[in-house]
């Protein structure tokens, strides 16, 4: 885990025992911190009895706290502990500030953020995989995987310093004050958990405090510049020298992107673009990461290609819960002579009213299979737009009828634009359902190393 002597003696308050929260508690107190943690659920209070002070913050007097560390699933809008630590001018922090208040006793190393609304946790992988395969150590945190304070330290190499690559939802960066990144990066930015934000504009703002948090001689990297991300990017590019924020470049990328079986798509490309220009900054070489973007397999719900069938390729893409996500795997999949291929399942719960995004590449869909509570209405907004629409109310149904109506050459393609949980606990729940209907019960997610979950569905 790590460790530092920046927190010896201090006092924090943990709100939240969860994955996170349970492994910032442990490096604090191995840290030498006075702590008292507090979960509302008994079972994640048990491990610390006895061996730190377990209260309610909400109920504390918090004189003389040097912070309280709250989970990112707490939603500051609304809940009371926001206005209970202004009263004691307690900062409200996560665990990723705590990894940056313990990087001066780190080893050198770099640190990578990565960003955005969609494409955050392919852009992490895809840095991290470059660099492995580039004998660069590295371990991945953040929104995905294990706690980044529950992580060994790094320790640099022949190749260079350790890497810690972070996935940041801007739930974490509302939770951080001083995270100076060597590398930044941006994928996308588009509307998203407007619960937990006043406006669009505010989960925006959020995101661009990973870039005023960084040096201005430090390199951040933008990928699709549509606002309001293009906002962000010119307020970066204003405030640092030249050539320190960085648009991608998609053009010297794209006559290669047909030897990496597992990044197809427009969406892909940018996610490609972004990582090369992150590990190169890194120090590695083009022969490196060409060398591994053939290798990188794609983790899973994210256009994962679960089997092909008679010629029909069927893709989980569960992941997708919004339009802005969706749209680049109808995308993925153009007309072949004249013919659209794209057996598009749809529907969950909504997180927005409208095709959004996806609007603009229904000319790729044969036909739309509705599912879930936004069903009816998805097959409203559709019908007359796309060659068929028919209204399953479950997936299983759509994927029996999606089959039968499938020729060689088309494509099946679960992307439902919708959160999972009129259904399901969760998007990886339903991508597991999917894959067992189409007949593979994949062993794949248990292959795949714990490290690629998500911590949450938060962006
Ligand atoms: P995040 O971690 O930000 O949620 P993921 O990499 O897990 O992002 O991808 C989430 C969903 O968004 C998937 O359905 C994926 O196909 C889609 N996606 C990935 N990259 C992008 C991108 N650059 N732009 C739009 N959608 C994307």
């Amino acid at each position: 885990m790590i460790t530092s002597a920046a927190f010896a003696n201090k006092r924090y308050a943990i709100l939240g025992l969860a994955r996170s929260g349970a492994a910032a508690a442990e490096a604090l107190l191995a840290s030498g911190a006075q702590i008292t943690v507090w979960d509302r659920q008994d079972v994640a209070r048990t491990a610390f009895e006895g061996r730190c002070d377990i209260a309610d913050p909400l109920e504390m007097d918090l004189t003389g706290f040097d912070g309280l560390v709250v989970s990112p699933g707490v939603p500051l809008n609304t809940h009371p502990i926001t206005a209970h630590a202004a009263k004691y001018d307690v900062p409200i922090i996560g665990d990723i500030e705590l990894f940056a208040l313990a990087r001066p006793d780190l080893l050198p190393h770099k640190v990578v953020g990565i960003t955005g609304t969609n494409g955050k946790s392919t852009c992490v992988a895809l840095v991290h995989h470059i660099l492995e395969m580039a004998g660069i150590p590295t371990v991945l945190g953040g929104n995905i995987g294990e706690p980044i304070m529950g992580q060994e330290p790094l320790a640099p190499n022949d190749q260079g310093d350790g890497v810690y690559v972070l996935e940041l939802s801007s739930y974490q960066i509302d939770l951080t004050q001083s995270l100076d990144c060597d590398v930044t990066g941006l994928t996308n930015v588009t509307p998203d958990h407007l619960d937990r934000y006043d406006d669009f504009a505010a989960y925006a703002a959020s995101k661009a405090r990973l870039f005023s948090m960084q040096s201005v001689e430090r390199l951040a990297v933008f990928g699709s510049l549509t606002e309001p991300a293009g906002d962000i990017f010119e307020a970066v590019k204003a405030v640092r020298p030249t050539g320190r924020a960085l648009a991608v470049n998609l053009n010297y990328l794209r006559s290669l992107q047909s030897g990496w079986p597992s990044l197809q798509g427009p969406h892909n490309l940018e996610n490609v673009a972004l990582a090369v220009a992150i590990v190169e900054e890194l120090g590695v070489k083009p022969a490196q990461w060409q060398h591994a973007l053939p290798r990188f397999h794609s983790l899973p719900h994210r256009m994962e290609s679960v089997c092909e069938e008679d010629g029909v390729l069927f893709i989980n893409d569960s992941k997708a819960t919004n339009t802005a996500s969706t749209a680049p795997a109808l995308a993925a999949f153009p007309p072949v002579e004249d013919r659209a291929r794209v057996h598009w399942i749809v529907g969950g719960l909504a997180k927005e009213d409208g095709l959004g995004e996806c609007d603009g590449q229904l000319g790729n869909v044969a036909a739309a299979y509705t599912v879930g509570e936004a069903g009816p209405r998805f097959a409203e907004l559709l019908d007359g737009r796309v060659p068929a629409v028919e209204r399953c109310e479950l997936i299983s149904e759509a994927v029996s009828r999606a089959r039968e109506a499938s020729k060689p050459g088309d494509v099946v393609l679960f992307s439902p634009a919708c959160a999972s949980f009129d259904q399901f606990r969760d998007y990886e729940k339903r991508g597991e359902h999917f894959r067992q209907l189409v007949g593979v019960i994949a062993e794949r997610a248990q292959d795949c190393s714990p490290a690629f979950f998500d911590t949450d569905e938060a962006a």
